[in-house]
């Protein structure tokens, strides 16, 4: 959520930070702003309300300064105005912060200090932090930012910075991520690693409770006992490519076309055809354990849980392990049940998901492993989880989630034969379940090659205000899926809800305004779905179909019929949700949205 950049080093910092901020804009944004160092006892600064380019635009083309911070604010605590856009400064406007999370005692803070005669400038919790540091301060930065840090309860990462002090900023971490990057001649400092890419790809994160102090030269870490602590800086691997939108109008089309290959680097190494089994390296639980897992729970938020929704079903019906996939910020909250010899996982894309994490230190506390399914590689759950799975789906930009869906599929998947093997699955059955796994990219090709007969369903229902989305066993997750996708990209409002589900309730919206989209398999449970399409249809509501090629009956009964390939009915997951991010997608595109930056989303969502 919101995004912090700093600049320490010989180059005009303003351009620097202005870029890092744009690359940021992804995490979802109201407002941003920037202060610089001038080196003559003052700092500038800029700030703005909407976009970065119109930060950009304000923002003096010859401003110069080496050093600097920058941020991008996802208001918690008043308006979105310019007065409450970051960086704030203390009273004498030397001490400039830029502050991701929430302050929880800000109140309490601001009275104390508006008593020794701090005038306020915001609403925000932040600027607290700019006048405890001032009261602190004595010539060193990074102690008064320790000794402010002290008054703090909540969540932050913070960047500061003191016109007095050229080429220094100090941050600290609590909850939410900060990262150094480590250059030639020059420091960065960023909320991820995006933040800096274009200009290193060394970088180093910082724990909880950690401060670091960094000036073109380098940077020191030190902890809450305030001992040193030496870490090696790690190396990003990503291309700078793979964060540009290339021949694509926008990052979420991208994702969704990527999606043969990040599935298959997801699956790449972990086929193991020998054993007709899974592959996975990062789980380090001793087999014994692994045998003895008589339970898995999974907890996630947004489309993750979605996915984990799947895993779950797969996990009992594949594995037969009974398990349950259900979202954080609940799981956290209930003091669950964790017995013994369960399983846990934590999925989130970026590995930040405030939610997310502390559920899963919470599962930890109670002395179960928990397994991580990140993407962002050295992300704060992938580091302080037991093992896990990187889905490896490459930098997801586009809030609304695809590629990084479909990678947590692969490795649910994964785990699920892994998991089957070691159990009961013969090892005909094993070598079925691989291959049907392996043919997922070509399959996802193929759905992808049908891009403008979605986008003419797309066109076509548009302007409709409601939609439900309908599905049943595996394919109920997926309904939940399309129905989230819809509304986050489009603002269209829908729903979805198992097939079988709908006569208790949902039915009663159905009418010739509301469109329902059936996801339709071709196993077992194919009839059901037919007949409560033909309860739709009874009562005179439009229905879509995603459903198996060549099943001419269901495309004799909808008025809309997108086809995927026939395959093991287990992978449909895969192939059903690609028509559905299309269709959410084009039906955005059509109204006009901002797809890759919907309203009030944020990407990565540290805040609770
Ligand atoms: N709580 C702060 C505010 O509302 C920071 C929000 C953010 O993380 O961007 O200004």
């Amino acid at each position: 959520m919101c995004g912090i950049v700093g600049y320490a080093g010989p180059r005009r910092a303003s351009p620097i930070l202005l870029e890092g901020l744009k690359r940021l804009e992804y995490r979802g944004y109201d407002s941003a702003g920037i202060a610089i160092g001038r080196g003559d006892g003052s700092l500038s600064s800029v700030r703005t309300v909407g976009k970065i380019q119109a930060l950009k635009d304000a923002v003096p083309k010859d401003l110069g300064g080496t050093w600097g911070i920058g941020h991008t604010r996802w208001a918690t605590h008043g308006g979105v105005t310019q007065a409450n856009t970051h960086p704030h400064f203390d009273g004498s406007g030397k001490i400039a912060v830029v502050h991701n999370g929430i302050i929880e005692n800000y109140r309490a803070l601001r009275e104390m200090l508006a008593k020794e005669g701090v005038v306020f400038t915001s609403e925000t919790d932040t600027e607290v932090i700019p006048n405890l540091v001032a009261r602190y301060y004595k010539g060193d930065l990074e102690a008064a930012v320790k000794a402010a840090l002290v008054h703090l309860e909540g969540t932050y990462g913070i960047a500061v910075i003191h016109a007095d002090e050229p080429g220094r900023i100090v941050g600290a971490r609590n909850g939410s991520p900060l990262v150094v990057g480590v250059g030639e001649g020059e420091t960065l400092l960023g909320s991820d690693v995006m933040a800096f890419i274009s200009s290193t790809s060394r970088v180093v994160y910082l724990n909880d409770g950690e401060i670091v102090s960094l000036d073109p030269s380098g940077f020191r870490i030190t902890d809450r006992s305030d001992s040193r602590v030496d870490r090696a800086a790690d190396a990003v691997t990503w291309e700078l490519g793979a964060i540009e939108k290339g021949e694509y109008p926008c990052f979420m089309e991208k994702e969704i076309f990527e999606q043969p290959d990040s599935i298959g680097r997801a699956l790449g190494g972990r086929l193991d055809q020998d054993n007709a089994t899974a592959k996975l390296g990062g789980l380090n639980l001793d087999r014994r354990y692994q045998r003895a897992v008589s339970r898995v729970n999974i907890i996630a938020a947004g489309t993750s849980w979605h996915a984990s929704l799947v895993g779950a079903q797969l996990l009992e019906s594949v594995a037969r392990i009974p398990a349950s996939a259900d979202v954080a910020s609940e799981v956290r909250y209930r003091n669950p049940v964790v017995e013994r010899d369960s399983l846990w996982f934590a999925v989130s894309q970026s590995g930040e998901t405030a939610d997310t994490l502390y559920a899963m230190r919470e599962i930890q506390r109670k002395g179960a492993n928990v397994l991580g399914i990140c993407n962002v590689v050295g992300s704060t759950i992938a580091r302080e989880s037991d093992g896990g799975v990187y889905v490896h789906s490459g930098p997801e930009i586009a809030v609304a989630s695809t590629k990084a869906f479909t990678s947590q599929l692969a490795a649910f998947y994964l785990f699920t034969l892994h998991m089957a093997r070691m159990r009961d699955m013969s090892r005909a059955e094993g070598e079925r379940f691989l291959a049907g796994l392996a043919a997922v990219p070509d399959m996802i090709k193929t759905v992808l090659g049908r891009r403008d007969a979605i986008q003419a369903v797309a066109k076509k229902y548009s302007r409709r205000r409601d939609f439900l989305f309908l599905g049943r066993g595996l394919l109920y997750p997926i309904a939940l899926e399309g129905a989230l996708k819809l509304k986050e990209i489009s603002y269209i409002h829908a729903e979805g809800y198992p097939a079988g589900e709908i006569k208790h309730g949902p039915i009663a919206l159905v009418c010739p305004e509301v469109p329902t989209v059936f996801l339709v398999s071709d196993d077992g449970l194919r009839e059901k779905v037919i007949s409560n399409i033909r309860e739709v249809k009874a009562r005179g509501g439009p229905a879509i179909a995603v459903g198996v090629e060549g099943d001419k009956e269901l495309e004799g009964i909808v008025d809309d019929f997108i086809p995927v390939p026939k395959m093991d009915s287990r992978f449909y997951p895969f192939t059903m949700v690609v028509p559905l991010q299309l269709f959410a997608y084009f039906c955005a595109l059509d109204l006009g949205r901002d797809v890759d930056q919907p309203r009030n989303l944020a990407k990565s969502v540290t805040v609770e």
